[in-house]
């Protein structure tokens, strides 16, 4: 399985329109961060997590021909504004998207997106399959995803275990009962956010600690704000199997 980290910024991307903060005016390609996703390739399955507002520019970037299936984690907007260029896979693929999302989101995308949900379509609009899921694993052809239950704050959002690897973005708090599934990880991917407290983001600390607890041979941080730093310092830092992840990162598992 690989896995392609397609944006590991927070909502605003960094950099962040007009900031002069050091990060924003970086040149190192580690402090360009669109908004989070990422690809996940096994031998026959493609699979999106979360369309942000940058899909349309990870897809070309990342030169990606199929999607077999969006998983959504929750629907802020950083999430699932993308969800309209879905349809250059409709028109290639000639299906439409198996979309897995809770019903909550759902209401959501039917709200932000009406067209696609609409009784009588206009030509060319992107054409979805609604798949409801809950915490129960489910299957997308052969490959088994088990939805990881957590708080963004008040708000309940899903994170999603493939094999050995799981990816948790935009949350604060893990329950213990969840933790269980998250037990012989060799990768785990979590938000950190900054360094200062948020209201509903692990800060860095909180996210080592989460990171400690749930021992993975290996983890990668992702939602990073410019007010983290600069990815090198920040790096520097950290634990020797703990790293910032990046646009573009790439990882075998
Ligand atoms: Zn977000
Ligand atoms: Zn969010």
């Amino acid at each position: 399985m690989n896995i392609t980290f397609l944006g590991t910024g927070t909502s605003q991307g960094v950099p962040v329109i007009a900031c002069e903060c050091e990060v924003c005016r970086s040149t190192n390609l580690k402090d360009h961060r669109l908004r989070s996703s990422i690809l996940v390739e096994t031998a026959n399955e493609t699979i999106v997590v979360d369309t942000g507002p940058d899909f349309r520019q990870q897809m070309l970037r990342e030169n990606v021909r199929k999607i077999d299936a969006v998983l959504f984690t929750h629907e802020h907007r950083d999430h699932i504004a993308g969800l309209d260029d879905i349809r250059a896979y409709n028109f290639i693929l000639k299906n439409p998207m198996d979309v897995y999302a809770e019903e909550r989101v759902i209401r959501a995308l039917q709200y932000e997106f009406p067209y696609i949900f609409a009784e009588r379509k206009y030509p060319g609009i992107p054409q979805i399959n609604v798949h409801l899921i809950n915490e129960q694993s489910f299957s997308i052809n052969n490959l088994t995803v088990i939805p990881i239950r957590a708080l963004h704050y008040r708000l309940p959002v899903l994170g999603f275990r493939f094999g050995d690897f799981a990816y948790i973005t935009d949350a604060n708090h893990v329950s213990d009962q969840e933790k269980e599934k998250l037990k012989n990880l060799k990768i785990f991917t979590i938000c950190a956010l900054r360094k200062k407290e948020h209201i509903s983001h692990f800060t860095l600390s909180a996210a080592i600690a989460l990171i400690r607890e749930i021992q993975p041979e290996t983890a990668y941080l992702t939602h990073i704000s410019h007010q983290m730093g600069l990815h090198a310092d920040i790096q520097e830092e950290l634990p020797e199997n703990i790293f910032l992840a990046y646009d573009g990162l790439k990882v075998e598992i």
